[in-house]
C-alpha cells in the first residue's frame, strides 16, 4: 500500500493544502454528503487544495469529470486506481443521461448522488409522477406527489438524496435560473 504527497497548483498554499492520497481502511464515508457507501480511495480536490475520499462510484464519476488529474493521481501510486472506481449501473454524467423516457412521456430532470436518473412526467394532470432509472434503463423506484408540492418534494429529493445536477428547466422551476 502506498500512501503520498500530492502536490498542489498554489504554491504559496501548499503547506497547508497538501493532499494525502491513497486508499482509504474502512470505517471511512465518501466524502459526498448524500452516498451512504464507504470510501475507497482519497484523491485530491479538483479546485481548492486539500482531499477528499470517495466510495468507488463517486471515484468513477471524478475520473470522468478531471481524466487528468486522475491521471496524475495513478501515476503517484502504486495501485491500480481505476480498478477502485466501480461505476456500476450508474450514470457518471448528466449529459449521459436520455432527455426522455417512457415513450416519451417522462424528461430527464436530474442526476441524483446514487448515479441513477430522476425523470418527471412531460405533461402531468393533478399529480406528477416521477421515476428513477439506473444506466439500464431499469426503474428503481416511482412515486407521484400533487402538482402543487412538487416543488418541495425536489427540494426534498437534493437534501434527502443529493443532486449531481439538475437539468436547466428543472433548475429555472426551483430557483429561478440556471446554475452559475
Ligand atoms: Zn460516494
Amino acid at each position: 500500500m502506498s500512501r503520498g504527497r500530492f502536490p498542489q497548483f498554489n504554491a504559496a498554499a501548499q503547506s497547508f493544502l497538501e493532499a494525502e492520497i491513497g486508499p482509504v481502511g474502512p470505517s471511512v464515508s465518501c466524502g459526498v454528503g448524500a452516498c451512504n457507501a464507504d470510501a475507497v480511495f482519497r484523491v485530491p480536490w479538483h479546485s481548492v487544495g486539500g482531499d477528499i475520499a470517495y466510495c468507488g462510484y463517486h471515484l468513477a464519476r471524478y475520473r470522468a469529470h478531471h481524466p487528468e488529474l486522475f491521471e496524475r493521481v495513478q501515476a503517484a501510486v502504486e495501485e491500480d486506481v481505476t480498478a477502485h472506481a466501480t461505476r456500476g449501473a450508474r450514470f457518471l454524467t448528466f449529459e449521459e443521461v436520455p432527455e426522455q423516457l417512457f415513450e416519451e412521456q417522462f424528461v430527464a430532470i436530474a442526476l441524483l448522488a446514487s448515479g441513477h436518473a430522476l425523470y418527471e412526467e412531460a405533461d402531468p394532470g393533478e399529480l406528477v409522477a416521477y421515476r428513477t432509472v439506473d444506466r439500464g434503463l431499469e426503474t428503481q423506484s416511482s412515486t407521484e406527489v400533487a402538482r402543487q408540492h412538487a416543488g418541495e418534494f425536489l427540494q426534498d429529493v437534493e437534501h434527502r438524496l443529493g443532486v449531481h445536477a439538475w437539468s436547466d428547466d428543472a433548475l429555472a422551476a426551483l430557483y429561478g435560473g440556471e446554475s452559475a
